[in-house]
């Protein structure tokens, strides 16, 4: 940010505004920002003398929207799972044999092959992808020693200031959890303990996030990562709890993935994933549940009990969901809709490739109106809320995700004169079923461009591309499978 904050104003095309309550598609309007702050967002903008404009920005041709709040993702080893897991998966209900192949067998090797320099080109390109696809805000979602670096906490520090130099607002959550798995020698998945069942660890990742949160002007933020609901002793969820409440981090756990996770918290807890998950008293609205697909053993909302699902919803826990992944396995959240019809706050995010709002957006809709079996289970505008405001209210930020005096000037314009954007009737059923992230042509972070002309500010995307092939190469030569 420069010492002199600067007063811009987008001009001439269509705005996506919020009145508070919900977003709003305003055929022409105006947004003013100054320095890192929105000023206004909606018809035409008076001239104030008291507010002289420094720089006036033509939108015409352009959708101005707020920037997509992408609350779950993987950037370190994501783009090495690219061709070995892409036609693998759980079964869709039963989380059978090919389950085991794709996350005890092919992911340990594929994450123990990625050294920290093949694990930095890719997040480097995974954040180029972000802002190139209209996300300011994301969460990425760190490992622990499963990676090539044995969970070196310089990697996450270093990921954290690619994601701050390229201009991004990230929440930075290093994982720690009490025991990992793997294929076992009988050829059935097993779990190993990590030291001091994840404690030692835990305090680890309290001292990078200490050290990192607000930096990079703010843009930089502590999260909590515990890993999996299944992976995490009850103390070390407790221990989470505790410091979440002391610091004011907010948490993400992933939890509610498969079938098999659900029978074995019953086995081993007795309970369902949700009564688990009160009972360790984790639950909360600073909570973020990456997932939740499966807290009934059927997956379908349905099946959940009336109690768990009543004391999820008044402790303002955020579900986050994930459709693309899991589509691609051939699964679905059944539903979407369910959830909200019980008032149960719902995020989305990208979790692994692409790393597109544009492309989870439109499975979000379409998957839950597959799964409901009808086209007005759930609207457009609901699944842009969930990319934007959900996302923001699930990281406690009443200032992001959204066009509005007073919040955080995270703004993307698209472009609309394309083939498939008009004739454009209603804006936000055009970004969630039909734009596309090519269509992104400019991205402001803090009120900073970050994105010119579809092209990087702060990075070299083709340096960053060639860097990442080159660490391809490198992580496939060394996957071992056992
Ligand atoms: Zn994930």
């Amino acid at each position: 940010m420069s010492a002199q904050p600067m007063r811009t104003l987008l001009r001439g095309g269509g705005v996506i505004a919020f009145d508070g309550t919900q977003h709003v598609h305003l055929r022409r309007g105006d947004v003013v920002f100054y320095g890192d702050r929105i000023e206004y967002a909606g018809p035409a903008w008076t001239d104030r003398a008291d507010a002289p404009v420094h720089q006036i920005i033509a939108t015409s041709g352009k959708l101005v929207l707020p920037g997509f709040v992408n609350a779950h993702l993987h950037v370190t080893d994501t783009a090495f799972t690219r061709g070995w897991l892409d036609d693998y998966g759980a079964s869709a209900t039963t989380g059978a044999a090919s389950n085991v192949t794709a996350l005890y067998r092919l992911l340990p090797a594929i994450r123990a092959a990625a050294m920290a320099e093949d694990q930095l080109a890719a997040a480097e390109c995974a954040f180029s992808e972000l802002l190139l696809s209209g996300s300011t805000t994301v969460v990425e979602l760190g490992f622990d020693a499963e990676m090539g670096d044995q969970g070196d906490m310089a990697t996450p520090r270093a990921v954290g200031d690619i994601a701050g130099r390229l201009g991004l607002r990230c929440y930075l959550a290093p994982r720690y959890r009490s025991r990992y798995w793997k294929l076992g020698a009988d050829g059935a998945p097993a779990y190993f303990a990590y030291d001091g069942d994840g404690l030692p660890r835990m305090r680890t990742c309290m001292e990078l996030l200490g050290d990192i949160e607000a930096s990079h002007e703010g843009r930089l933020r502590a999260m909590l990562a515990p890993g999996q609901v299944d992976t995490c002793e009850p103390e070390l969820l407790r221990a989470t709890r505790q410091v979440a409440d002391d610091t004011g981090y907010p948490i993400q756990l992933h939890a509610g993935q498969s079938p098999s996770e659900f029978r074995r918290i019953r086995q081993q807890q007795g309970c369902t994933t949700l009564e688990y998950l009160d009972r360790v008293g984790l639950l909360g609205r600073d909570l973020v549940l990456g997932h939740s697909m499966f807290f009934s053993e059927s997956g379908d909302v349905d099946d959940c009990h009336a109690a768990e699902l009543a004391r999820l919803r008044d402790s303002g826990t955020h579900l986050c969901h994930l459709p693309w992944v899991k589509a691609r396995q051939g699964t679905a959240m059944r539903s979407f809709a369910k959830y909200r019809r019980h008032g149960i706050p719902v995020c989305l995010g990208t979790d692994t490739y692409p790393f597109d709002m544009f492309n989870e957006m439109r499975l979000a809709a379409t998957m839950c109106r597959v799964a409901e079996g009808s086209p007005q289970a759930v609207s457009a505008a609901e699944i842009f809320h969930a990319a934007t405001v959900g996302g923001a209210q699930a990281l406690q930020r009443s200032d992001l995700g959204r066009l509005a005096a007073g919040c955080q000037a995270g703004i993307v314009l698209v472009d609309v004169m394309k083939p498939h954007a008009v004739p454009m009737r209603d804006g936000i059923q055009h970004l969630v079923l039909s734009a596309c992230a090519a269509d992104v042509d400019t991205v402001f972070v803090a009120g900073r461009p970050v994105v010119e002309q579809r092209t990087l500010v702060y990075g070299d995307l083709a340096q960053a591309v060639a860097r990442l092939a080159e660490a391809g190469d490198r992580v496939n030569a060394r996957v071992q499978l056992e």
